[in-house]
């Protein structure tokens, strides 16, 4: 069943969302981009004739705790939906269910953080630090049991599910997965938020037009190791940009100075060049870095070969020639997937390179690539330079995002397909 096709006249739907959103010291909500993306879903179910029960978690609570209340956000939701939201204090309570059976059309209730409770997320929680194995097992298999009562009670309050919280995709939790299997294939469904998301996945993992370029940036290769080995069966240009870089240049035997290096990933560096090899992939590596002799915005900088870095200085970030071949890469491709900065764009004088790669990509757009860009820092590049409207997508999923393209099955999304 798709939202567009299901009419929510007279229905309830249960809408898991992610209004995670960032609260600063006084609750006030510094980021609503979360909640704005959820509206359409939330104004098409009310605009049917529809009720919501919306679930969501904030943060990562142990337990109930004022600081992670949902509460919090509930004027702000008001404001953006244009519609008085009744909350439920407990999402188990007897409260929510009374009020969940009493909604009329037009009527939305917000639950109580998901997340006070152990059996959203199947995990125990206040095991002694010194439990047995045996102890904690029998602890799992306790909210594994509970888990099953906690999402019937939470699939009991509606009569259809919509799942539009890409961000937690990639998590079996009760209020994202498991609660699907209480209704049937026509009566759940993935919000416009979640279908954009899996169209715009599905775009660079199946429906390549080329030559397909990613750009794999960040701080570490041993955090992108899987990216990076599903993407070499999938692209034709690989770019390597960011810390990982002097990994592989280490590897070759070049001058890496101070910069950033997993000295015990030299081994696999080289195995990942291999496989591009074998693959007939172009891998594409820095060839000169801009480099400073201290991490700081301020340290003294200049340009050198990436493997040529002087004793003392380190590269935080690509240097012109580099930036020129990725941008010539990039201008030529069709489909683009961007995840990770190619320096320290955080200190504004090593934005450059991010800069030069995030207006490649939206040249290459204009010219009809399709363009993702996901997976933390490179959205934070992209609405750092203003650019995200210029992208084809940028992705609301960290996490789930990078899983994604690691080729793994999402249970979030998998859980609507069944
Ligand atoms: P990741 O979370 O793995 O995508 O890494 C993003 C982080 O990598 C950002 O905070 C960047 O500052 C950092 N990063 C990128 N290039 C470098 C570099 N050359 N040296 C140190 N950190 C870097």
């Amino acid at each position: 069943m798709t939202i567009d096709q299901f009419n929510f006249a007279g229905k309830k739907a249960f809408v898991r969302v992610d209004f995670n959103v960032p609260l600063d010291e006084n609750f006030n909500i510094t980021d609503d981009t979360r909640m704005r993306a959820a509206l359409p879903t939330l104004k098409k179910i009310l605009a049917d004739g529809g009720s919501i029960i919306i679930g969501s978690h904030l943060g990562r609570p142990k337990g109930v705790a004022e600081k992670f209340s949902l509460k919090h956000i509930l004027k702000h939701l008001n404001e953006l939906l244009g519609v008085e939201v009744q909350f439920a204090n407990d999402c188990m309570g007897e409260e929510a269910a009374v009020k969940a059976a009493a909604l009329k059309p037009g009527e939305v209730l917000l639950l109580e953080n998901l997340r006070f409770y152990a059996e959203e997320e199947g995990k125990p929680r206040g095991l002694a630090e010194d439990a047995t194995d045996e102890e904690k097992a029998a602890a799992k298999k306790a909210v594994k049991e509970s888990q099953k009562e906690f999402t019937k009670k939470l699939a009991s309050y509606a009569d259809c599910y919509v799942n539009d919280a890409f961000g937690t995709a990639h998590r079996a939790h009760a209020s994202t997965a498991l609660i699907a299997k209480y209704f049937d294939k026509d009566h759940k469904m993935f919000g416009y938020l979640m279908e954009k998301e899996v169209k715009a996945v599905d775009k660079v993992l199946n429906d390549i037009h080329r030559p397909f370029t990613a750009i794999m940036g960040g701080s570490k290769v041993s955090s992108k190791i899987e990216i990076i080995e599903n993407l070499l069966n999938k692209v034709d240009n690989l770019i390597i940009a960011g810390g990982m870089t002097y990994t592989f240049t280490k590897a070759m035997g070049g001058k890496i100075g101070l910069s950033i290096c997993e000295d015990d990933k030299l081994d696999l560096a080289l195995d990942l060049m291999k496989k591009a090899k074998d693959k007939g992939v172009n891998l594409v590596l820095a060839v000169d870095a801009k480099v400073a002799d201290s991490f700081s915005n301020d340290a003294n900088t200049q340009f050198c070969a990436v493997n040529e870095i002087p004793d003392g200085w380190e590269g935080l970030d690509i240097g012109p020639k580099t930036e020129e071949i990725f941008a010539n890469v990039i201008k030529g491709s069709k489909t683009i997937l961007w995840n990770g900065p190619t320096g320290v764009f955080e200190f504004d004088n090593f934005t450059h390179g991010s800069r030069a790669v995030a207006d490649a990509i939206v040249e290459a757009t204009k010219n009809g690539a399709f363009s993702l860009v996901g997976g933390g820092d490179s959205v934070a590049c992209v609405n750092k330079f203003g650019l995200a409207k210029e992208v084809s997508y940028v992705s609301t999923g960290g996490g789930a995002l990078l899983e994604a393209i690691e080729g793994k099955i999402l249970p979030g999304i998998a859980a609507i397909n069944e």
